[in-house]
């Protein structure tokens, strides 16, 4: 109440002021005018009337001014609209230029994107894939080498880094598809496509199942690639730069085994496959916004084996605002990471850091608020 009289005061003496300023004798007479006006009533009428039009003239010019600035204004924001550039992100919030279109159709979000395969995108996919092969068979007659042909140990633990790396590029996409979703947008910097395809990819989820499969996943062979594995092969390798850092795992695995676990041929057997089934993450992802009957029967049993991302937990992902069942790939680590609120732990410390919000603290303040409080869980 006492701040409506407040402001009713304010406002009456702000119109006070802006009529006091249009009044034509007080403001706009000159003192020669004013003598001039004292001297015959109708030359003082006269001069009245004429400053009067004046007035009335500048202010339509200075009304006419603004609506045309706001018109501007207003076309200027309805064509940033259009574009995911001009945005911090793309999907969610009011304005964000992205429209949910309505019923199954396709809606391509990254300029020069289309859903048509392209020979080029056949030949990057295909080399890569080409590459992890060559670097993971490699790998493992390396391992052969070092238990002296023993094909069962080689076998075991072969299988075993295979199954490990399975279970951490699970891991690996739920983290890279949360930092895509939340942070960056259309102009970063190497991933900007990426960014915008994950981010876009919420108002219109369905477009995926248009992709044919190289059109689908070649664009993480950019960050996933050949010279991505060649590097962590080089690191890992025997003549490596960082032979130093492992003297410490040198001390205690030589004690029960005779194999060295961490260099070249476990190392880049593990990242070979890790790489290989990020690229394939956006393929087994495909598969889960698809009926049961789009998919063949092999699909369908991979997802009821729970070895790729079923269709009702991937769903729960795509409920805003976005914040947990990030994993693609199985799945398997959605659970662990939404309870433990490890992602929101994340945002926390990134905001703490450098002051940037997530994507979805944008959308949702009450978890924003919940996760500044410490609290990481998410609503059940
Ligand atoms: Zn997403
Ligand atoms: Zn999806």
């Amino acid at each position: 109440m006492k701040f409506f009289f407040t402001s009713t005061a304010i406002a009456a003496v702000m119109s006070k002021q802006s009529c006091t300023a249009f009044t034509p004798t007080k403001t706009v007479v000159s003192p020669n005018q004013s003598t001039y006006a004292a001297k015959t009533l109708k030359g003082g009428l006269q001069l009245r009337s004429t400053l009067i039009d004046e007035a009335d003239a500048t202010t339509q010019r200075l009304t006419k001014e603004k609506e045309s600035h706001h018109d501007y204004i207003s076309q200027n924001n309805n064509n940033m609209k259009k574009s995911y550039l001009d945005d911090g992100f793309v999907f969610g919030l009011d304005g964000s230029g992205l429209e949910r279109p309505r019923g199954k159709e396709a809606s391509v979000v990254v300029e020069g994107d289309s859903l048509e395969t392209t020979p080029q995108q056949v030949g990057i996919v295909f080399a890569t894939f080409a590459g992890h092969a060559f670097f993971a068979a490699s790998s493992i007659l390396n391992l052969l080498s070092q238990t002296d042909g023993d094909i069962g140990t080689t076998s075991l633990i072969s299988l075993s880094v295979i199954i490990t790396s399975w279970i951490m590029a699970d891991f690996g996409s739920g983290v890279f598809h949360w930092s895509v979703d939340n942070y960056g947008n259309g102009k970063t910097p190497i991933m900007g496509n990426i960014i915008a395809a994950f981010q876009g990819h919420h108002s219109a989820p369905w477009t995926i199942t248009y992709r044919g499969f190289s059109n689908n996943v070649w664009k993480l062979c950019i960050p996933f690639g050949i010279p991505t594995i060649t590097a962590i092969n080089y690191i890992a390798g025997p003549e490596n730069p960082m032979g130093a850092c492992k003297c410490w795992y040198y001390m205690i695995s030589y004690t029960w085994c005779s194999i060295d676990w961490f260099s070249f041929p476990t190392v880049t057997l593990f990242f070979a496959v890790f790489c290989a089934i990020e690229i394939m993450s956006q393929e087994l992802h495909k598969w889960s916004h698809m009926t049961k009957s789009e998919t063949p029967a092999w699909v369908n049993t991979l997802q009821d084996l729970g070895i790729s991302i079923g269709r009702v937990p991937h769903a729960k992902h795509h409920i805003a605002p976005y914040d947990g069942n990030y994993c693609i790939v199985s799945g398997l680590c959605n659970e662990a990471l939404d309870k433990s609120g490890f992602f929101r732990w994340m945002e926390h410390k990134i905001y703490e850091w450098n002051g940037v919000e997530s994507n979805a603290w944008k959308l949702d303040p009450e978890l924003r608020a919940r996760t500044l409080r410490g609290d990481y869980s998410l609503p059940q």
